[in-house]
């Protein structure tokens, strides 16, 4: 006997109410696993989450960023915690005309050279790309004594004077105005390697302490506009 023939209206209406709910229902667990997606995907950038102490979802938006990381090594990723982070600290590459690649790939080659131990969080280039080369949540070898709890951003320069190209402020900008965000920070915690250790770096931004001045205060007002 077919049973489903005999059915009342009633008891069809509910069984398609049924079938209407299921189908949203899986909709909505799909329309999640997306949004758990790309959640990830940002996170990539971050690093590990229980390693974010001190991090926070920031609402101005995170800049494009080419996460090239470094394969761990002694050398330039040496994958020690970082758990807190104080200052976001900025250095020239000293090698005019090198690209952000270039720069990232020379930290990547200390692992078979060992001739020093040297690398950074970011890499921004002439062109304004931005290249990532450590997880934020581990440290660098970029600022001496300062690594344990600074973020560190290598930046190119088309010539010897130091000087940063416009397309490199713009995204520099972005980046510092990001992670002014997402660490709370206050202008005056973006520094130069020169305030750690009296290093000539940024040489240009050292040589003309205006034109520093200007800077961190592009980074400050990016921030203040769009938080
Ligand atoms: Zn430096």
């Amino acid at each position: 006997m077919k049973k489903r023939n005999n059915q009342k209206p009633a008891r069809q209406f509910y069984k398609r109410l049924a079938s209407i709910a299921l189908l949203i229902f899986c909709c909505a667990i799909l329309l999640n696993a997306f949004k758990a997606r790309s959640l990830t995907a940002s996170l990539s950038v971050l690093g590990r989450v229980s390693g974010m102490h001190s991090a926070r979802t920031a609402t101005v938006a995170q800049p494009e960023i080419t996460v090239d990381l470094l394969t761990p090594n002694k050398y330039s990723r040496p994958q020690k915690a970082l758990t807190q982070v104080n200052s976001i600290v900025i250095h020239y590459v000293g090698n005019a005309g090198s690209t952000a690649t270039a720069n990232r790939d020379y930290f990547e080659n200390l692992r078979h050279t060992g001739t020093t131990s040297a690398s950074s969080h970011f890499v921004v280039g002439i062109d304004g790309s931005i290249v990532q080369c450590v997880p934020l949540d581990e440290i660098s070898y970029a600022s001496n004594h300062r690594n344990r709890d600074t973020i560190s951003i290598e930046v190119c320069h088309p010539d010897d004077s130091g000087k940063f190209s416009s397309d490199t402020i713009a995204s520099l900008t972005k980046l510092v105005g990001w992670l002014l965000d997402v660490y709370d920070l206050e202008k005056d915690d973006v520094i130069r390697h020169y305030d750690v250790t009296g290093k000539v770096c940024p040489k240009y931004y050292v040589e003309h302490e205006d034109a520093w001045e200007n800077l961190k205060q592009k980074f400050w007002d990016y921030y203040q506009k769009h938080k």
